[in-house]
Formats: structure tokens, C-alpha cells, sequence
């Protein structure tokens, strides 16, 4: 129940080193469920500081993929907020102080061994299959004077923390409840660049920024021993920690950029996902439905049902199945006209469609989009399906096979046809539908399965098409004379080539 729960501040960290990751995603969705669930703040922060990955634009995307999914950070580098600047690269000096203090009380020191013979002990280890591995502290006790004398001494020291023999390897999580760590090795801090790395900055950011609980992935949980160290160490207040598993592939290896396109956020939107499906199948991922098994839920339900305790702690299968499935569901409850102005606004943002595209196209777009509306999955298969009504009447591509498929009626067929697309009055698909199937089915007898196929041919030039007298609405007689006559003409050339 919210009100036993203090507001709870809560922050989602991505390096913005390329494409945004769906772990970011599904991270902040957990974060800001529990903010909003103990009425706090949702915090965004950009953690920066290893600028040799740094991907410029993936930042941007990061804000605009959080936006699109109704995940926007309450607090961040671009909204602003109390506890800035959010990202770490404009936060370097805050680091320095509590370096000093560390090194002050004797709980971390200068570490001058060069990579190479960082490198060297690493093999002689493996070598050797020696039970302990990590930084030997060949440098602990030593001034640099004494340091410089030895082998593999590097200008640059950076700073470690020592670990003592007694570090509490045991933690509370709120999803797993208590959990076990391995033992940690020196920890570098402070580079030799001086930019912090990712443990200190994370601990002195979290405390500076308030956060109350720390959603994150379950490869950090090895990470947890050394935060709570420095915790412990610079006074702060511990956290919550809540490690969320990880998302995993159909054959439960990782999810990553490399193996799974979906592993991009940007992915799903050029797909053609809709928004609040991915949300909702993120949440899945994470969540189980709720009892009555139902497994499509608003973001409000998510919220309005959150536990800590109720979050899986098995790798989520990726299953796009599921996916496509609550994205079709979407899909259908969403107002035709809100689903055409998706369908645009995907046209454009992919260039499949100009900036401006033309009125009619659009209206022929508007018109058509309840005929697919039922069966669509995505919105990237709307424009294949309608590419018909947008090409000019000469440009039709007519599939040859399904020509081919005709019988030797369709030639009568779209003689009478043509007379009653010339003659229907108002040109309405049920006045159509009502002509033709009176003169081709009734009159000539011929089952409806077969009386319509060469006018479909004709108008959409597919075999399978959507509603047929519809369509031919939309297109207006004009267009739908042209197409049946020029069938027609294909066909009886044919016709006389043969005889
Ligand atoms: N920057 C880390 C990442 O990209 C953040 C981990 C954390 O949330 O503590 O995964």
C-alpha cells in the first residue's frame, strides 16, 4: 500500500555509448512505476564519463526513446531539477573530495602499476590456476619515490579501494530478498585520466541525487559488495536495491545489439510498434499478469498493482510473438483516424513517405485504414497492403500469378463488370457489392469465390487485398474503370496471341 512507502526517488543510468538498449527501457519502466507508486520523483542521469565510447546523438535518442514510450524522466539533463547537473561528465569535480577523504582514512591508495604489468599478472594468475586473482597492492605502502624504483611503474597512478578481509558479501534485495556476492577485488576508483569510474561515481551521484532505490540490472549484483563499501566508508545512507533480471533471447543467451535487433529501442519503432504495446510487453517481461491472467495493462494498472516481490527473477524470454500479438491488440482499440495519423507519422519518420505528402494520398490513407485495421500487426504493413490505391492507375503492378489464376470467364466477367461500375448510382462499395453479385453470381452463375477474383485482380492487382468494394470506393470510378479496362485488354490480347 502506498501510503506505508516514503516517496521514493528512483533513477535510470545509460551510458550513452550507441543506440539506445531496451534494458534501458525496461529499467526505467520499473523505476518510474515505483515513483509514481510512492508519489516521488523519476530521475534520469547520463553517466558519461567513459568518453572513449561515447556515441554522439545516442544521448538525444535516449531522451526521445524515453519520450515516445511515456517514460520521460520528472527529473534529468534536459528537464532540470534540484539535484543537477545530471550528467556525470559535468560532474567531475564533485568526485575529487571524496577520493581524498578515502585516501585520507586509509581506505583506498595510488596505484602506479602500468597496464602491462597489470596484464602480466592477470596471465601469470591464469597460469598458475592460483585460488586468489585480482591487484596483488604491489603499490599499497609505497610513496611514488619508493614505487618508481620497482618494475612496471606508470606516471599516473589511479586510486583503489581496499578491500578489507571482512567485506560483507550479503545484501537485500527487494526482488530476491537476501543475496550473495563474490568477494571483490582492489577496485580501481579514480582513473588515471582522473575521471571516476562507474562505482565511485555511481555511489557519490546516487547519494548527491537522493535516490532512495536502485533499479538495475542483475550483472551488477557482483558490483553491490564495493558500493556498499563506499557507503559505508564515505557515511551515506544505503540504498534499496531492487536487480532486475536480465532480459534474455528465445535460446536464453543474453539479449544483445549484436544477436537480437530488438535489443535497439529505436527497433520497435521502425517496425512499426506501437508505443504503449511495447510498454505493456515490457511490463510482462517483468511482471506477471495479473490474476485473472489478464495480460493487457495500462501503465495506471501497473502501477496501481506494484510489488517488489511480484517481479520475476528468471531471465524474461524475448518473445516477439507476444509482442506482435499485443501490438495488433493496440492496434484494434485504437480510433481509425488515431491509427492513420500513426500510420503517417511512421511513413514519414521512416521516408517511406515525404514530409508533405499529398492530400489524396493521405485521404486515400484515412479512407482505407478501417478496411486493414482488423487484421494489422504492425504499422509498417499498412503501406504494402494499400500500395494499390496510391499508384497511379498506369503504374498498377499486376502480379502475373495471379493472372495466371484467372479462369477463361474473366474476360465476360470484366464486360460486365465494366458496364456496372458505369452505371452505379451512387458509387457507394454496397451499391457495388449489390450490382455485381446480382449480374456475376445470381445472372451467370458463377460461384462468388470465383465472380469477383478477376475484378480484384484488375483494381488491386494482388490475388488477396483488402475489402474489395470498398477499395474500389475509395479509388473512385474513374481509377476503377481504367483498371478493370486495362485487365481486360491484357486478357483478350492474350486471348488472341493464343487463338
Ligand atoms: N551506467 C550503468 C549502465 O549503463 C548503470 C548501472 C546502474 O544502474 O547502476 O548499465
Amino acid at each position: 500500500m502506498s501510503q506505508h512507502h516514503a516517496p521514493a526517488r528512483t533513477r535510470v543510468a545509460p551510458s550513452p555509448t550507441g543506440d539506445p538498449h531496451v534494458g534501458t527501457a525496461f529499467m526505467a519502466l520499473f523505476d518510474l512505476a515505483w515513483a509514481r507508486k510512492t508519489g516521488g520523483q523519476f530521475v534520469l542521469r547520463i553517466e558519461d564519463t567513459d568518453q572513449n565510447r561515447l556515441v554522439p546523438g545516442s544521448e538525444q535518442q535516449i531522451f526521445e526513446s524515453l519520450d515516445w514510450l511515456g517514460l520521460s524522466p520528472d527529473e534529468g539533463p534536459r528537464e532540470g531539477g534540484s539535484h543537477g547537473p545530471y550528467r556525470q561528465s559535468e560532474r567531475l569535480e564533485t568526485y575529487a573530495p571524496f577520493v581524498e577523504k578515502l585516501l585520507a582514512s586509509g581506505h583506498a591508495y595510488l596505484c602506479w602499476c602500468s597496464a602491462d604489468r597489470l596484464k602480466e599478472l592477470r596471465e601469470q594468475q591464469q597460469q598458475s590456476k592460483q585460488a586468489v586473482t585480482g591487484y596483488d597492492r604491489m603499490c599499497l605502502g609505497l610513496t611514488r619515490e619508493e614505487r618508481a624504483q620497482l618494475p612496471g611503474f606508470a606516471e599516473h597512478p589511479v586510486v583503489r579501494m581496499l578491500v578489507p578481509d571482512d567485506v560483507p558479501l550479503e545484501f537485500d534485495d527487494l526482488i530476491r530478498g537476501r543475496v550473495s556476492a563474490p568477494r571483490p577485488d582492489d577496485q580501481v576508483i579514480l582513473k588515471a585520466d582522473g575521471f571516476p569510474t562507474y562505482h565511485l561515481a555511481v555511489v557519490v551521484d546516487d547519494h548527491l541525487m537522493g535516490i532512495t532505490t536502485i533499479v538495475r540490472g542483475e550483472e551488477w549484483i557482483s558490483s553491490t559488495p564495493k558500493h556498499l563499501l563506499l557507503y559505508r566508508w564515505l557515511g551515506f545512507d544505503v540504498p534499496q536495491f531492487a536487480h532486475m533480471p536480465l532480459l534474455r533471447n528465445t535460446d536464453r543467451s543474453k539479449i544483445s545489439k549484436r544477436k537480437n535487433p530488438a535489443a535497439r529501442l529505436l527497433w520497435f519503432r521502425e517496425q512499426g510498434y506501437l508505443p504503449e504495446a511495447v510498454r505493456n510487453f515490457l511490463q510482462l517481461l517483468g511482471y506477471p499478469p495479473s490474476a485473472d491472467g489478464e495480460e493487457v495493462a495500462t501503465f495506471e494498472e501497473f502501477v496501481e498493482h506494484f510489488s517488489w516481490d511480484k517481479v520475476n527473477t528468471t531471465g524474461p524470454i524475448f518473445d516477439l510473438t507476444k509482442l506482435d500479438w499485443l501490438n495488433g491488440h493496440y492496434i484494434r482499440d485504437l480510433d481509425p483516424d488515431e491509427l492513420a495519423d500513426r500510420i503517417i507519422e511512421w511513413a514519414k519518420e521512416t521516408g517511406e513517405w515525404p514530409e508533405k505528402p499529398s492530400k489524396r494520398h493521405v485521404e486515400l490513407l484515412r479512407g482505407a485504414t478501417p478496411l486493414i485495421q482488423p487484421r494489422l500487426t504492425r504499422l509498417n504493413e499498412a503501406l504494402p497492403q494499400l500500395d494499390f490505391l496510391f499508384a497511379a492507375d498506369d503504374e498498377l503492378e499486376v502480379d502475373d500469378d495471379a493472372v495466371a489464376s484467372l479462369r477463361d470467364d474473366a474476360i465476360p466477367v470484366l464486360e460486365t463488370a465494366i458496364v456496372e461500375v458505369e452505371a452505379a448510382e451512387p458509387f457507394s462499395h454496397e451499391e457495388l457489392m449489390a450490382r455485381l453479385r446480382a449480374r456475376l453470381v445470381d445472372e451467370m452463375g458463377i460461384k462468388a469465390k470465383f465472380a469477383f477474383a478477376p475484378v480484384r485482380v484488375a483494381v488491386t492487382g494482388r490475388k488477396v487485398s483488402p475489402p474489395l468494394f470498398e477499395s474500389m470506393e475509395l479509388l473512385g470510378r474513374e481509377s476503377t474503370l481504367v483498371r478493370l479496362r486495362a485487365l481486360h485488354a491484357r486478357l483478350l490480347e492474350a486471348a488472341t496471341a493464343e487463338g
